[in-house]
């Protein structure tokens, strides 16, 4: 095995129910974070279960060229209906990094077919995270993911971070959107326009900077830049989608309209590797007629993927969304008080169900803690060691240090559960302070 953690003895987990993940001992974890922020209906659904199992019993391989399969169609039909794109066409993968692959693609190949060949650069931000496929990385801004290959990217260019605690805007909080886009735009013309294909952002900011909601009109004023320059907007919801921020997708907040939306994650919440890029009628037909897309994976459009994203889909519906709002305001508000008079705590933050929690050294100026005091890494043990779950991120202050711990429990959780996870956060927290 090359193990994700290979300094680490790792528990074996065998089995899970609701918000619950139990290891071979015996020991129950309760899954604050739902891994990586992606069980969002929760463990053990068996609908969901069933329908991979059906879908198994009549096909399981064919080739998305040779054969579509009725799980597919029906995938498409239910799931565009409810994406916040005109005319949604999606093209399903594997994961999230295929879908930003695919939407980058995407973008460039909607260029191609209006004949704008100079069309290439694509627009990020600084510390966001895409995905760890060259083409995701090179579009995240995360330092310390792509210093190592560093060697390999530097093709495309990052804009500020939407990041209202550290905002780099010299008058924040005034005028915080249009200095975002004159920023987006000095970019644009000190490239030029018809070199630029497309901007990709994630609505909400994930596992970078710990569920970071950007100003009220950020994405009216991102959005109305990108369309005067006929730049593709690409909304990242990987992590954002399917309920976990509270509404749907993360961009209805704002009433954004992308052109091009990824997802993963949430999707199928986690019970087979799955995502899609989803193109807007008019970018996919443009490519359609236009000279087509040289693109393509083995495992796209597989019909496992869309038989387990249908029934999650339809568990979400039964409520599930608005119960990530609701769970999300109660954790949110209670675990701000129950941190007010920790020092160390400098921003509780987040939209539904993705929380975040900004660790400092001071709360004045925002200091962050040395890399070498390892807050979040210890703050993630004496959770573990309570039976608590979390997911962190280091490093988003300068590349180096910076302490972030996330929550985004399934939104199955109990009201008796929540309430557990907001006592064993706020115990880890303090005895780390
Ligand atoms: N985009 C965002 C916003 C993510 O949070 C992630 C994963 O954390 C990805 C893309 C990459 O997804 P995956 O890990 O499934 O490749």
């Amino acid at each position: 095995m090359f193990s994700r953690a290979p300094n680490r003895d790792l528990p074996t987990a065998v089995s899970a129910e609701g918000a619950w993940i139990t290891d071979a001992d015996g020991t129950r974890y309760l899954d604050g974070a739902g891994g990586a922020i992606v069980v969002n209906v929760g463990h053990g659904v068996r609908s969901v279960i069933d329908a991979i199992g059906e879908q198994l019993e009549r096909t399981q391989y064919v080739h998305p060229t040779q054969f579509t399969t009725d799980a597919v169609e029906a995938y498409a039909e239910e799931v565009s209906a409810i994406l916040p794109l005109e005319d949604a066409r999606i093209y399903p993968v594997s994961g999230g990094s295929e879908a930003v692959e695919t939407a980058l693609k995407m973008a460039r190949a909607y260029h191609l077919a209006q004949g704008r060949a100079g069309r290439s650069i694509v627009i990020g931000r600084r510390n966001s995270y895409h995905g760890n496929t060259l083409g995701a990385l090179e579009a995240s801004g995360k330092a310390p993911l792509r210093k190592p290959y560093t060697p390999w990217l530097g093709r495309f260019l990052h804009t500020p971070a939407a990041y209202e605690y550290r905002c780099e805007n010299p008058k924040h909080p005034e005028g915080c959107a249009e200095w975002h886009a004159s920023e987006l735009e000095r970019m644009i013309s000190s490239y030029d326009p018809e070199t630029v294909a497309a901007f990709v952002g994630e609505p909400i900011v994930g596992a970078t900077l710990g569920a970071a909601v950007p100003s009220e009109d950020y994405w009216a004023a991102i959005g109305e830049v990108c369309r005067r320059h006929d730049i593709v907007l690409i909304a990242d919801e990987v992590m954002t989608g399917f309920g976990r921020t509270g509404s749907w997708f993360g961009v209805e907040h704002w009433d954004l309209r992308p052109d091009i939306l990824v997802a993963g994650k949430g999707a199928t919440s986690g019970y087979v590797p799955f995502g899609f890029a989803a193109a807007s009628g008019r970018i996919h037909d443009a490519i359609v007629e236009g000279g087509g897309f040289v693109h393509g994976f083995t495992w796209s459009h597989h019909a496992l993927g869309a038989a387990a994203g249908l029934a999650v889909l339809r568990e979400l519906k039964a409520g599930l969304v608005d119960r990530s709002r609701e769970l999300g305001e109660r954790i949110r508000s209670e675990l701000g008080e129950a941190l007010a008079d920790v020092s160390t705590v400098g921003d509780v933050r987040g939209l539904g169900t993705m929380l975040g929690i900004e660790l400092v050294r001071d709360r004045e100026t925002k200091e962050p803690f040395a890399r070498g005091d390892r807050v979040t890494e210890r703050i993630v043990e004496a959770a573990r060691e309570r039976g608590l779950l979390v997911y962190s991120s280091t490093g988003h202050v300068d590349g180096h240090d910076g302490d972030l711990v996330m929550l985004g429990p399934p939104f199955c959780l109990t009201d008796e559960d929540a309430g557990s996870l907001i006592e064993r956060t706020t115990d880890a927290v303090r005895c780390v302070s």
